[in-house]
């Protein structure tokens, strides 16, 4: 099976890569398997040493490999740019944290002697990652887990071939020795049969909620830990007492981040009667401001989505959501190829995709709502709970709402960023798990108790 870069601006495809064979599998799976001893006889010293070039390479490369990936999946290439500096960041920030994370905790248990929780690696990960984060997604799954021990078996989207095979060769030029880090061009059926697969220990996606159910049903199976970061439809709620310039600039940048295909992007804005029209003023402004055009241009915010298929999708869930009763404040639609015209809908009906769904691309979904209780009903009235951000000057609305909303995260009177200091996960059915700081490193650890007399 061959892997093909295509271009979503041109529909021009400029690679091909051939598919990852059975003899190539099993070969990298016992290179794997090997790779663990390896890398704990380097310690702590000589995996951050290895690390730290990752990082900086991915530093000093970060104006290719931007190119790399606006050309094979359509992120303006500033935000890809920047994708590539958040991932040396990552890479730094493990170096410099995995030893103190994982040390020894101290138990005090009497008659039981010197007793501790150790955290010791758990083997070969397998990490089925999605393209829209193409650097960033596999980066933060790979710094922890090299850094705790672990080796990691990449199977990244089909359609980001060329991204994968660099971040592969990233930590080979960083001098991870072979089998640390591995790419298989593999699809995602053969990626669900590996779980089960005796040398590999645990098993990370990042992508969609179906893909999620598919490979977490095949860790239950295979009883192996599993992490699932999984779809979102994020509120945005706007009380009030919020700076609404503020929120406007910030609430578009949030909703057309990565060409609105982000699974912490604000999708569904919530907002108090009082501010709703000074509010959506402010907002249709701003994303008429929006530069939609080629993804190699530096000026570009938003380009194409990353293909006609997702495009034909999203127009399918506006057309039945306007059907359903919604109003078009700026009328969204698919154009020629992967291009999507950015809009706002409101008056969303409960019966719609624009209400149940995620709608990945660049439609910002308005409710207005009469007071707190509202809007948090509102926002927990959805099947996923990923991240929220909350605009309030009120220290009670803002405790009420951390406290009451649905989420893996509630960020206050800012966007929802994922940053390698802070944890990073959802509920319900946008998953379980968590990624980043020292609760990403734990995952696929073995908490080892240890008691001496
Ligand atoms: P997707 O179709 O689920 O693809 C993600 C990865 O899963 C790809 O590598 C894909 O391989 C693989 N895959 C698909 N079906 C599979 C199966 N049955 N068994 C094993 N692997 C399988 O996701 P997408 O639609 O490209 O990505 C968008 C979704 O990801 C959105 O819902 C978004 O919100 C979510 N997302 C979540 C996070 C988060 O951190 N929570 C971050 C980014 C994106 P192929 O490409 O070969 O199909």
């Amino acid at each position: 099976m061959a892997f093909e870069s295509r271009n979503p601006a041109n529909g021009e495809v400029f690679a091909t890569y051939e598919g990852s064979d059975k003899d190539q599998i099993d070969s990298a799976l016992e290179q794997a398997v090997t790779a663990v001893g390896t890398l704990t006889r380097l310690g702590f010293k000589g995996r951050a040493e290895r690390m730290r070039r990752a990082g900086d390479i991915m530093e000093n490369e970060a104006g290719e490999l931007a190119k790399l990936m606006s050309r094979e999946m359509g992120k303006p290439v500033a935000q890809a740019r920047a994708e590539a500096e958040k991932c040396a960041w990552v890479c730094r920030y493990y170096a410099d944290n995995a030893e103190d994370f994982l040390k020894d905790e101290p138990i005090e248990a009497g008659d039981k002697g010197r007793c501790a929780l150790r955290y010791l690696p758990l083997g070969p990960v397998l990490a089925i990652m999605p393209w829209n984060f193409p650097f960033w997604q596999v980066f933060r799954f790979a710094a922890p887990n090299l850094m705790a021990g672990n080796p990691g078996l990449l199977k990244h989207a089909s359609n980001v071939p060329g991204c994968a095979k660099a971040i592969e060769d990233v930590f080979k030029r960083a001098g991870f020795e072979p089998g640390s880090f591995t790419s298989l061009l593999i699809d995602g059926k053969t990626a669900s049969g590996l779980v089960g697969d005796a040398r590999i220990r645990g098993v990370t996606l990042t992508g969609s909620e179906g893909a999620g159910r598919k490979v977490g049903e095949a860790a239950g199976q295979a009883i192996k830990p599993c992490v699932l970061e999984l779809g979102g439809s994020d509120a945005f709620v706007v009380m009030p007492s919020a700076d609404l310039e503020t929120a406007a600039k910030v609430g578009v940048k949030a909703r057309i981040q990565n060409n609105g295909q982000s699974c912490i992007a604000a999708k569904r804005f919530i907002v108090h009667e009082d501010v709703y029209e000074a509010f959506k003023d402010r907002f249709v402004q701003e994303l008429k401001a929006q530069t939609v055009g080629d993804p190699l241009d530096e000026d570009t915010d938003i380009g194409p989505l990353v293909g006609p298929d997702a495009a034909e999708e999203l127009d399918a869930q506006v057309r039945d959501t306007i059907k359903a009763g919604a109003r078009a404040v700026v009328e969204p639609g698919r154009r020629e190829g992967a291009w999507f015209t950015p809009g706002v809908l409101e008056d969303i009906p409960e019966d719609s995709p624009g209400y149940k769904d995620e709608l990945f691309g660049p439609v910002a979904l308005f409710f207005k709502i009469g007071d707190l209780e509202q809007a948090i009903h509102l926002a927990n009235d959805h099947r996923y709970g990923l991240g929220s951000s909350f605009w309030s000057k009120d220290e009670g609305e803002i405790e009420e709402a951390c406290n009451r909303i649905e989420a893996g995260s509630t960020y206050v009177n800012q966007m929802v960023a994922s940053d390698p200091r802070l944890p990073f996960g959802g509920v319900k059915a946008s998953g379980h798990g968590r990624e980043l700081a020292r609760a990403g490193i734990l995952e696929f650890t073995n908490r080892k108790t240890i008691a001496v007399k």
